[in-house]
Parts: structure tokens; sequence; C-alpha cells
């Protein structure tokens, strides 16, 4: 079981969710809890540490080891208090961090990757009739250092458990019943899924739908861990289940509608229209650590020279711009522009392989709506375009409707 930060928001729900915890095990579960911080907690955390890291004054930016040590004090928190909590109630508990689990990690401190979970004392807990709460989004990182997962890396960290310790079932309690059609807080016409394919969610995550971070839906699929995702505050409702494709039987062309605003786009005007200019620009950018994600490449109009933008998230932005102007002897452009005003939106759908058109009537909607597309990217099961900020959520009501996902 997985509680997530408004799950744990205080005394009093953390008292409900142990009461959640207590029905499994008495109905003669063997149960593993993962939980998040209390909602805000973590932002309040990295606030933090860049207040620090600025008054030491030349550094701005805090050293990530040392981040991981403060952002991931939240979880350590609420593992303790529903420890407790349990206890309280009469049910057999105790907290386990990341490096106590051990759920081992790769050095990447501040979006570390889960390598492994030994857990045997753990297991050894829990078939003794203890339950265990792990505390999320943290990890070990080699030399013992303490790492964290990233974002939203509790999701990660529960299914990376129920793969380690051969869990039967995966539950995610948040504050939704589910996995939408589309973000319910932007679309109140969104609809819940029954199911989802594995490829489906992991499209819906990476391209901004925050329900569940990308990695835990990469491990579910790898190891088929029976995921589900479920309300804190009406668990006996609703419900999503993680799926393989041939379980789904009506197969619409759109299942869902994802969105993001942290997108930035950079446009290098007037490069040459010659072999070996993409190298020069997206190699500097790969060795600065920036993953860059839609490309565009305009006609050259006089056969020497052509415009090329592509987008990276927000936080990338200033190293991406970096790179470039370090190496604008070898890009040799004219000019460089940027902007933040930007954001993406995207349809998904396994049964888009099978419906030609599908982006058409994308294009269509948003021609209809006046809102101009800057870029374009798609694959076998989605398609993407960038657009001005302003409009998003237009985009997403209009896109809804459009593919017939709208709640009757
Ligand atoms: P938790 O703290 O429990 O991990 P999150 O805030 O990380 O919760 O994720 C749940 C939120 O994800 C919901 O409140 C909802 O606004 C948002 N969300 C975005 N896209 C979707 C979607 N397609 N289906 C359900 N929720 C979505
Ligand atoms: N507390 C962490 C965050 O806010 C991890 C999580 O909630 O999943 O990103
Ligand atoms: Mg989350």
């Amino acid at each position: 079981m997985k509680f997530g930060g408004t799950s744990v928001a205080d005394i009093e729900r953390i008292r409900h969710v142990a009461t959640l915890v207590k029905r499994e095990v008495e109905r003669g579960n063997k149960v593993a809890v993962v939980v998040s911080a209390m909602a805000g907690e973590t932002n309040k955390l990295v606030a933090w540490t860049n207040d620090a890291a600025k008054a030491e004054g030349a550094n701005q930016v805090p050293d990530q080891r040392e981040y991981d040590v403060v952002v991931a004090a939240g979880e350590q928190i609420t593992s303790g208090l529903l420890a407790i909590t349990l206890n309280a109630m009469g049910i057999k508990a105790r907290s386990w961090l990341g490096w106590q689990v051990p759920i081992n990690t790769s050095a990447v401190h501040g979006s570390a990757r889960i390598e492994g979970v030994p857990a045997t004392d753990m297991q050894k807990a829990i078939e003794g009739g203890e339950v265990a709460v792990v505390a999320g989004f943290q990890g070990v990182a080699p030399g013992t250092r303490i790492s964290t997962l990233g974002r939203g890396g509790s999701d990660t960290s529960a299914v990376a458990v129920a793969a380690g310790i051969n869990a039967a079932r995966c539950d995610i309690y948040t504050d939704v019943d589910g996995v939408y059609t589309t973000d319910p807080r932007i679309v109140p016409k969104a609809r819940r899924l029954e199911k989802i394919a594995y490829e489906e969610m992991l499209e819906m995550a990476s391209l901004g739908a925050k329900v569940l971070q990308t990695r835990s839906v990469e491990i579910a699929m790898l190891h088929r861990v029976q995921t589900r995702v479920l309300s804190t505050f009406t668990p006996d409702v609703g419900g999503t289940l993680l799926c393989d494709e041939e379980d789904i039987v009506e197969k619409k062309p759109v299942t869902g509608i994802a969105y993001s605003r942290d997108e930035a786009k950079i446009t290098l005007h007037k490069v040459p229209d010659k072999p070996g200019v993409s190298a020069a620009i997206f190699g500097p950018l790969a060795d600065a650590g920036v993953n860059v994600d839609m490309i565009v490449q305009n006609v050259s109009e006089d056969g020497e020279t052509t415009d090329l933008t592509f987008t990276c998230t927000r936080g990338e932005l200033t190293r991406a711009l970096a790179a470039i102007e370090t190496h604008a002897k070898q890009i040799r452009y004219r000019a460089v522009t940027h902007t933040s005003d930007v954001a993406k939106v995207s349809i998904i759908g396994i049964g888009m392989r099978a419906h030609p058109g599908v982006a058409q009537l994308m294009f269509r909607t948003l021609a209809e709506k006046g809102i101009n597309i800057e870029v374009i990217s798609t694959s076998e099961i989605k398609v993407s375009v960038l657009i001005a900020e302003e409009y998003v959520e237009l985009a997403v009501r209009a896109l809804h409707s459009a593919y017939e996902l709208d709640a009757a």
C-alpha cells in the first residue's frame, strides 16, 4: 500500500491511513506500506536548500548530495508517525528508511534510479507479522550517501518494494479515485478509466500526468507488478488497474490527454544547412545533461541556412543556453531566441495504431480554437504539440470533447 502526500497531510489523516492498513491486516494480508512526506513538506524543504545555498554567497546551486539529505527528511517523519499510530492501534509495525531496507540506487543525486531492493531483513519482519512502513522517495547511493528519486518518487519506491518482496499487489492510494482520461482538476468532465495498458500509462506519465511517476510504471511493466490506483478517501469505489494491452477490449483511438507546463523552447536562427550541424548542436547539449525532447528543423529558404527549434524542461533552459553559447563557433548560428511561455499537450492511445486520421482531428480541433501549433512530435501511440502556455486548458478541454472522452 502506498499513500501520497495529501493522504498523510496531518495526524488525523495518518490515523485514517492506519485504519486502512489495519483492515488489510485483519483480512489476513501481510503488508508493506510506503509513505510520502506530508503535503507541501517536500516543497518547503527544497526551498530551504535553495535559501541555504544563497547564504553561502557564490554557490547558487546546493550540493545535490546534501539536497538529498534535506529533502528525504519529510518521508522519515511520516514513516515514523504511521508506525507509532499503528502500534497505538495494536498493530505491530516499524519504520524502514531507504538505507535500512535497503533501497539501493544510482549516484545521480536528486533523481536517482533504483538498482535493487534486497530487503531480506524487512521481508523476515513482514513474514513475522509486522507491518513494514517504508519511507518513500529515498534510497541509498554507493558510498552510503542518502539519495532521492526525483519528485513524485514515492510511487517508484512503492512499485520497486512490491517487486522486491514479490508482493501480490501494489495499491497506490492518492487523492483521486483512479487514473482519468485527463487531469480531473482541469477537466471536470474527465472520466475514470477502469483499466489502462502499461504502455499508455507510461506515455501519460512521461507526458505530464503526475498521478504516477514515470519510473514507477516502467518498473510495474517490467516486473509485471499488479498495480492499482485508488482513493484514500473513498477506498471502496472506483480504482484503475494497470494491465496488458491484450486485456483491454475496447480500444478507442485516444484513451487520454496529458499536458505539461514544464517546457522551454530554444530556436537557433540561420544555422548552416549542411551535414554535421545537428551533431554540433545536440552533442554539447547531451554533454551538459540536457534532455532534448521535441525537435523541428525548418525547410531552408536559401539553400544555405535554416532555423532549428528544440524543447527541454524549464529547469534545463539555462544549462542548454550556456552549452549553445559555449559552442557558438562550431555551430555558427546567427542568433538564438528562447521562451518558457510554452506547454505541451499530448493525445495518447494504443488504438491509434489501427485508426488513421487521429492526428488530423487534433490539428483541426486546435485550429478551430485559433491555437497555433509550434512543434509536433509523434510516436506509435501518441501525438504531442507545443502551444502557447495560455491556451493549455482550452486545448485540453477541446481535445477531450473532440475525442469523445467527456463523461455523459
Ligand atoms: P500523491 O501525493 O498521492 O502522489 P499526486 O498529486 O502526485 O498525488 O498525484 C495525484 C494528482 O494527479 C491528482 O490530484 C490529479 O490532479 C493529478 N492528475 C494529473 N493527471 C491525472 C490523470 N490523468 N488522472 C488522475 N489524476 C491526474
Ligand atoms: N515527497 C516527494 C515529492 O513531493 C515524493 C512523493 O510525494 O512521491 O516529490
Ligand atoms: Mg505523487
